[in-house]
């Protein structure tokens, strides 16, 4: 039978197991996390992840030091801010909501950030202790959205060891991490991306398929195994007309009505990776607060 997995339930508990974990270290330390979010210009789509950040890192009990700046600020001057951010005690997990405007280099910008409070986990040196680190290394700062896409597979009580993993794309945000979260569960992984040769054949080996694409409905129901384990990222908006008004929806990167007759489980857009990306954000914050009152 199909298992419709429910990023919106499982991002929920993640966010009690957070609050509960944090009243537990304000009794004891009478400290909270402290998380900066810092904004640049008013990208539309930027507004709405940094609402919902702020708003989820409220409720589990981290305290949110909100940054917005006008989309003229300059390179130079965000990097001071990071810099103040970097040294401030009571900020544990620095924030950088991506795009930035063309004249600010991301990476110089993501760089700047202390790896111990790198909350999306995009810094080189959480890079490189993802690719080394154990496998029960549980204070590692893992990027947000494949954690929760792992998460999500592990919370189907399947065994992952030995599985063939395929992931589509290869982003340093999503499809890398991704592949390397799998790796470290013991998969046999595959990572596709737009120059693979003969897509479809591939999806049809995986086990497990990741679709971190950004193409809409791209992964069609006959590029899929029988029973496979299916993880949508992909949030493309499109538009579609109803009664003569065009509205927008958000959809992903498999073709869910013809990929949910093959799979054994999916994941929905919207309510599924989505949930999970911000869940595992306040996780980066809490592990970097945890870090710093060890340390
Ligand atoms: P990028 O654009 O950075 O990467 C897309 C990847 O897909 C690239 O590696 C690209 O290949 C590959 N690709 C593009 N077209 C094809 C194709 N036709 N066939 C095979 N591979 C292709 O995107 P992101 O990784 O940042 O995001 C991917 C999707 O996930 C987007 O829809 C994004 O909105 C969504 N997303 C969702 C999140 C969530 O919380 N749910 C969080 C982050 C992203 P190549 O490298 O060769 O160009």
């Amino acid at each position: 039978m199909l298992k419709i997995i429910n990023g919106k339930e499982i991002a929920q508990n993640l966010r009690n197991e957070l609050k509960h974990e944090i009243t537990r270290i304000k009794e004891k330390h009478n400290k909270v996390p402290g998380l900066a979010v810092v904004q640049v210009g008013n990208v539309a789509a930027s507004s709405v992840y940094v609402k919902a950040k702020t708003k989820n890192a409220k409720e589990v009990g981290i305290e949110v030091f909100d940054y917005h700046f006008e989309d003229s600020i300059s390179q130079n001057d965000l990097l001071q801010i990071i810099n103040k951010l970097n040294n401030q005690s009571n900020v544990n997990g620095i924030l950088v909501q991506l795009p930035l405007p063309k004249n600010i280099n991301e990476q110089i910008i993501l760089d700047s950030i202390h790896p111990d409070k790198d909350a999306d986990g995009f810094h080189p040196l959480n890079v490189g202790k993802l690719s080394i680190a154990s496998n029960n290394d549980n204070n590692l700062i893992i990027p947000c959205t494949p954690y929760g896409c792992l998460i999500m597979l592990k919370g189907l009580d399947i065994e992952l060891s030995g599985k063939n993993a395929v992931v589509i794309g290869r982003s340093n945000i999503v499809g890398k991490p991704m592949a390397q979260l799998l790796l470290k569960e013991s998969c046999t992984v595959t990572i596709a991306h737009s120059k693979t040769l003969n897509l479809a054949s591939v999806c049809k080996q995986a086990d497990i398929l990741v679709a971190a694409v950004g193409q809409p409905k791209m992964i069609k129901g006959d590029w899929i195994k029988n029973d496979a384990i299916v993880i949508d990222v992909g949030i493309n908006r499109i538009q579609y007309e109803q009664n003569g008004e065009i509205k927008t929806k958000l959809i992903g990167d498999v073709d869910y009505d013809e990929v949910e007759k093959k799979a054994s489980a999916i994941t929905p857009v919207p309510g599924g990776v989505g949930p999970m990306t911000i869940a595992c954000l306040l996780r980066n914050t809490t592990i970097a607060f945890k870090n710093s009152i060890e340390n």
